[in-house]
């Protein structure tokens, strides 16, 4: 498996940082992975995008925000992951 997290990509709806997942090995024999080459979710298992969804690499998700690069500190503990 192939997971990575983006610099500055984080969830709209808690902050956290979201996982980029290249679906292969077991994965990609799973439901719903199957017929998907990415999957992208958020990191914060509490959270409501947890379960995530496919991800086209050429969009960035619906539920993904992106921040610029420049370091914040008011996003605090949640972004320190
Ligand atoms: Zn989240």
């Amino acid at each position: 498996m192939n997971a990575k997290i983006r610099p500055g990509h984080i969830c709209k709806t808690c902050g956290w940082p979201v996982i980029y997942t290249l679906c292969n090995g077991g994965m990609g024999r799973t439901q719903p992975y199957i017929n998907h080459d990415w999957w992208v979710y958020c990191a914060n298992k509490t959270c409501e995008k947890h379960p995530g969804e496919a991800h086209d690499p050429n969009n960035v998700p619906e539920f993904v925000h992106v921040q610029d690069q420049t370091p914040v500190s008011h996003r605090g503990r949640a972004y320190g992951l």
